[in-house]
């Protein structure tokens, strides 16, 4: 988007993009420890990070870089989801900083993301092995892009699993259940959550007269949306909703900084592979064979297309 100025950043895990005075958005470098994009809110005295990325040294330089705009202490963060990706960074910032979240992801961290953190610990044997099975896979993949796309995903999984023993894994202070306003004194920040979609419980922030809204992993930019731990259904209510809201600018939970058209870009994604599980559950066919529509050659995260693709199917198993 032309409304997006480019600065100058150290870090390799992102780079900085100044999308209006006071508002920043950290996008993620691929292949890297950042994984998810990050923002960064100027409120006059202090700072509001929002999400802090997939491994310590990514969220240090997160912190850097935010202290280098104009010496100003970060006072909050906001985790939109509990994705590692938009979390794992917590511990970076805690000194100095609230961690906010809604009560659904500090509930679901607390429980199941520390469980499954000490999972991975557990077995990182097994999971390095299944890395290097997964590069080798990569190495003989012909579809280009989906091996780009691979290959990425193996090197960030790689500095989040060495990472992994240095992680304090560090929950969120302040819960709020629908909204929770920062009245700063230069601008008021809304961050709010119409329930879970992308996952249990997927918060955002609001720029009210800016009208920028930093969306979290329910809105992704040129890449398939991620739907894992997704209920696609109310995701597709939440962009309904999202869609009815003044915004001009998002900054997206992946890719670059856009507009409500790649909001719309994503409900139609799920729209197209619902119908073409439903075809192909119709013909009795499998979802291997289904291959990604031309639209969505060119997006990145290729590698989750086939797990969206049981996801959806999942899911209308589940509902009958
Ligand atoms: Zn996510």
């Amino acid at each position: 988007m032309g409304n997006a100025i480019k600065v100058f950043t150290e870090s390799r895990h992102f780079t900085l993009d100044t999308v209006t005075e006071g508002v920043y958005a950290a996008i993620a470098a691929p292949g890297t420890g950042s994984v998810g994009n990050a923002a960064i809110i100027d409120l006059g005295d202090s700072l509001l990070v929002i999400d802090t990325f997939n491994t310590i040294e990514a969220a240090e330089d997160l912190l850097k870089v935010a202290r280098s705009l104009n010496g100003k202490q970060v006072s909050y963060v906001l985790n939109t989801h509990w994705h590692g990706d938009h979390t794992s960074g917590n511990q970076v910032f805690a000194s100095e900083a609230a961690i906010i979240s809604t009560k659904i992801t500090y509930d679901i961290m607390a429980d199941f993301g520390r469980k499954r953190l000490n999972q991975h610990l557990a077995d990182s044997e097994l999971i390095y092995q299944g890395l290097d099975e997964e590069e080798e896979q990569a190495k003989q993949e012909k579809n280009q892009k989906l091996k780009r796309d691979m290959q990425w995903d193996i090197a960030s999984n790689r500095e989040y699993m060495n990472m992994l023993p240095q992680l304090d894994y560090t929950l969120p202070a302040l819960t709020f259940d629908k909204e929770l306003t920062i009245h700063s004194g230069t601008r008021t920040v809304q961050i709010l959550t119409f329930g879970g979609g992308h996952t249990e419980s997927d918060a955002f922030v609001y720029l009210p007269e800016e009208k920028i809204a930093v969306t979290g992993d329910l809105v992704l930019s040129k890449h398939h949306p991620v739907l894992m731990n997704s209920n696609p259904k109310e995701w597709l209510n939440i962009l309904e909703k999202l869609a009815r809201m003044e915004i001009k600018t998002i900054i997206p939970g992946h890719g670059e900084v856009c507009s409500k058209q790649q909001l719309h870009e994503v409900k139609k994604y799920k729209q197209a592979i619902t119908a073409l599980v439903e075809e192909s559950a119709e013909n009795k066919e499998s979802l291997e064979a289904i291959t990604v529509p031309e639209a969505y050659q060119d997006w990145c995260f290729t590698n989750y297309f086939q797990l969206n693709l049981n996801r959806i199917y999942d899911f209308m198993e589940k509902k009958g």
